[in-house]
């Protein structure tokens, strides 16, 4: 299964996994289906170019973190080199939910309310 065969059938509500890149759908309900998204964001993802596609990521990957059992050890392989985050400082792979565009880690971005909603309209498609 080719990932853009993959994201077929993932809009088309069958969420698969691995693809052949050993990838699981943007959502993760290939693996955890309480995590699909509406039928509306996923036709948004599959129509958006790779930088919409990442913004989108980022907030299902919160959302995994938040389904995940206590101690469960989730990792994330990012496509960015870590960075010294702009909020705590910490060498971790960053994203522009900061404010005014600051790059920060997942977990400031989670610990702050105002970054964790532009996350959420960047996952809805705006920005
Ligand atoms: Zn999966
Ligand atoms: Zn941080």
């Amino acid at each position: 299964m080719t990932p853009a065969e993959q994201i077929a059938r993932w809009v088309a509500g069958e969420p698969r996994c691995p693809n052949d890149r050993g990838e699981c759908c943007p959502d993760f309900s290939c693996c955890r289906p309480s995590l699909l998204w509406p039928e509306a964001a996923r036709r948004a993802f599959a129509a958006a170019a790779q930088p919409e596609r990442e913004h989108m990521l980022l907030g299902s990957l919160a959302a995994l973190d938040e389904a995940a059992a206590p101690g469960a050890d989730v990792r994330v392989i990012g496509q960015a080199a870590p960075a010294p985050c702009s909020s705590c400082g910490a060498m971790k792979e960053l994203r522009p939910y900061g404010k005014r565009g600051a790059s920060i880690c997942l977990q400031c971005m989670k610990a702050d309310p105002a970054s964790e909603a532009r996350a959420a309209r960047a996952l809805r498609g705006k920005r």
